[in-house]
C-alpha cells in the first residue's frame, strides 16, 4: 500500500484570487469533501482500494487564506497589476509552498484541493524541492502557459509557464488541451512541453514516467456536459470515463496531486461536486495502489 511514498493527505486551498473570469473556486474544498463522504456511494475505488480503511489517506484540513475580498465581483488581485513584487498573491503563494513543504517533510503525499489553477505553481515549487526530475501530468482544456495574462504573471492562465521557466519539472505532459493559442504553442515549444491535444486522444501509452510524477487535474478538462461547475466551460472535452481511464493508465510513482477549478457557483444540483469527488477518489486509489 502506501509504503515509503507516504500517506496521501488532502489539503484544501480555498483561493480563487487569480481567476481571470469568475471567482467561486475558493469555495470548492468543503463541497468536494462532502460529496466524497456522501452515503450515495461507498468508499471503494475502481482499482480495489478501500479509502474508508484506517490510514488509507489523511486530511490536513484547509489552509487559512488571508485576503481582502472587497465588494462582490471585484478582484483585488487582478485589478491591481502591481507586478510580482508586492503583488498581494505573493504572500499567499509563500504560505501554500510552506504548508505543502511541511506535509512532504512529515512523510505525506500532498493532494491539494483548489482553488483556481494558480496554486499549482507554489505547490510544485514545494514538491520539486523534495523530488528531483519531476514529471507533471497536467489534465486541462487550457495549456495555462501564458507568459502573462492581462498583465498578470501569477494568473491561473500562467502557472505552467512559471513552473517551466523555473526549471521545476523535467517533463510537462499536458492532456486534453483544446484552447491553445499561437502564443501558447510557442511557449510549449520553448519549454519542450509534450502537449497532447483533445483531438489526439486517447494517449494511454504516453503517461509513463521513470521519475517521480505529479498530477494536476483541472476540472475543465472534462466536457461541460459532465462537469458544468467550472469557471471556463470548454465544449468538446473528456467524458468522466475517459478521464478516469487516463488516470488509471499513469505509470510511475505519484508523489503529489491537485484537483483544481471546481466552481460551485457554476454547478448544477451539485453534479460537478460528485464528479470532482469521483476523480479525487480515483487519484487517491491510483496513488495507493501504484
Ligand atoms: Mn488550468
Ligand atoms: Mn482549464
Amino acid at each position: 500500500m502506501n509504503g515509503r511514498l507516504g500517506v496521501p493527505t488532502l489539503l484544501g486551498i480555498p483561493f480563487d484570487g487569480e481567476s481571470s473570469y469568475l471567482r467561486g473556486a475558493g469555495d470548492a474544498p468543503p463541497k468536494i469533501r462532502a460529496a466524497m463522504a456522501c452515503d450515495a456511494a461507498n468508499s471503494w475505488t475502481e482499482l480495489g482500494v478501500d479509502l474508508g480503511a484506517a490510514g488509507a489517506f489523511d486530511d490536513a484540513g484547509d489552509l487559512e487564506i488571508v485576503e481582502t475580498r472587497t465588494v462582490a465581483g471585484e478582484n483585488p488581485h487582478f485589478s491591481q497589476n502591481q507586478g510580482e513584487m508586492g503583488h498581494p498573491t505573493e504572500k499567499i503563494f509563500a504560505a501554500i509552498e510552506d504548508r505543502v513543504g511541511s506535509l512532504i517533510d512529515a512523510g505525506r503525499r500532498p493532494v491539494s484541493l483548489g482553488g483556481d489553477h494558480s496554486i499549482t505553481f507554489p505547490i510544485v515549487k514545494a514538491v520539486a524541492k523534495r523530488h528531483a526530475g519531476l514529471t507533471i501530468f497536467h489534465f486541462d482544456a487550457h495549456p495555462d502557459l501564458y507568459d502573462e495574462f492581462e498583465g498578470n504573471r501569477l494568473s491561473h492562465a500562467c502557472p505552467f509557464a512559471r513552473i517551466m521557466e523555473a526549471g521545476l519539472a523535467k517533463r510537462l505532459v499536458q492532456v486534453g488541451i483544446r484552447t491553445a493559442t499561437r502564443h501558447q504553442r510557442e511557449q510549449a515549444a520553448r519549454f519542450g512541453v509534450e502537449m497532447i491535444e483533445m483531438r489526439s486522444l486517447p494517449a494511454y501509452g504516453k503517461l509513463k514516467a521513470d521519475e517521480p510524477v505529479y498530477v494536476s487535474f483541472d476540472m475543465d478538462v472534462l466536457d461541460p456536459a459532465f462537469a458544468p461547475g467550472v469557471s471556463h466551460r470548454e465544449p468538446g472535452g473528456m467524458s468522466v470515463r475517459e478521464a478516469i481511464a487516463h488516470l488509471h493508465a499513469i505509470h510511475g510513482e505519484i508523489v503529489g496531486a491537485d484537483l483544481v477549478e471546481y466552481n460551485p457557483v457554476q454547478d448544477v444540483a451539485g453534479m460537478t461536486a460528485t464528479v470532482a469527488a469521483k476523480i479525487l477518489k480515483e487519484i487517491l486509489g491510483k496513488m495507493i495502489a501504484g
